[in-house]
């Protein structure tokens, strides 16, 4: 069986389309179903699927995840995962959703920290008095009017989620090792010939995190147990509340990469933020990683 997919690319999803004679955005909420299949919701068991259209024809999907273990506000929504891959594949513009359920308010929230938010167009699959077909899209803005956002906190140059963020951060110098010691499988030496990456790949995830209320921006590399990387940038809203951690983006872009498989293949994390951070994730990302992967055991290196 062939990896589950969170990408469609844009050749492919026009191929999709003609062959069910219908438009690339028609062909949206068709996909939310099969994206629903993909969701790791082991506490609600309540499956969520979000599809996108970036702008450069691709098609994206989030899911829900749930960490059993873990306090429910540590879970990703179906849309956080949507914007984050869309980050992981450097799309910088989402501007069609079709989504299973009605975005609860955290989601809708969060989705205004996109530039021009109001206008994001979502398609609800399972509106009430509604079937598939006769399901619109709808403003962002007819959910969520009178919304609080970037611009009651920031000037407008100031770039938001998915622009690119040229901080070109050097101070970041704490180094966060949660590396594998207890595995006797070889993995081990696997950390200690990928450190180095894994420390740039950081830090480069770092300096993409959209942190402009915190100051404090932070990125977590992850490694599995066949030496594959992946990053995740920390995404501030801002409400606060609906921010999104650098481990759950991590863990976003594990899953999206389509590998699959258990969290408990993560065999190595490093975590880089600023030292002295107001906002810091370290505790809290010790405490995720930790717990969905037991593997994972805490090592600190502190470097600078
Ligand atoms: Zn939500």
């Amino acid at each position: 069986m062939d990896p589950p997919r969170f990408v469609i690319e844009a050749s492919e999803a026009e191929s999709m389309a003609k062959e069910s004679g219908l438009s690339v955005l028609q062909l949206l909420p068709s996909l939310v179903k099969p994206a629903q299949k993909l969701a790791r919701p082991p506490i609600s068991k309540f499956h969520v699927g979000a599809v996108g259209l970036g702008s450069d024809g691709r098609i994206f999907f989030g899911v829900n995840l749930e960490f059993p273990g873990l306090p429910l506000h540590q879970s990703v929504h179906a849309e956080q995962f949507l914007v984050t891959n869309l980050a992981v594949h450097g799309e910088p513009i989402l501007r069609y959703i079709a989504v299973s359920a009605a975005p609860c308010g955290h989601c809708r929230q969060f989705l205004q920290e996109l530039r021009n938010a109001s206008d994001i167009q979502i398609l609800i699959t399972s509106s009430e008095n509604e079937s598939e077909e006769s399901a619109i899209f709808k403003p962002l803005s007819s959910i969520l009017p009178n919304p609080f956002g970037p611009n009651d906190l920031l000037d407008k140059e100031t770039p938001l989620l998915l622009e690119p963020h040229h901080k070109g951060l050097s101070l970041l110098s704490k180094t966060i090792d949660l590396n594998c010691s207890n595995l006797c499988n070889g993995v081990c030496e696997l950390y200690t010939n990928n450190e180095a990456k894994l420390k740039v790949a950081a830090l480069e995830a770092a300096n993409n995190s959209h942190a402009p209320y915190g100051g404090c921006p932070s990125g977590v590399a992850l490694m599995d147990c066949q030496g594959k990387i992946y990053t995740g940038s920390y995404m501030e809203s801002a409400a606060y509340n609906p921010s999104l951690g650098p481990v759950q983006a991590a863990l976003v872009a594990y899953v999206a990469s389509g590998g699959g498989g258990g969290y408990d293949r993560i065999v190595a994390a490093v975590l880089m933020e600023k030292e002295g951070a107001v906002v810091r994730q370290e505790d809290t990302a010790r405490l995720l990683l930790k717990m969905v992967s037991p593997k994972l055991t805490s090592n600190i290196d502190v470097n600078g």
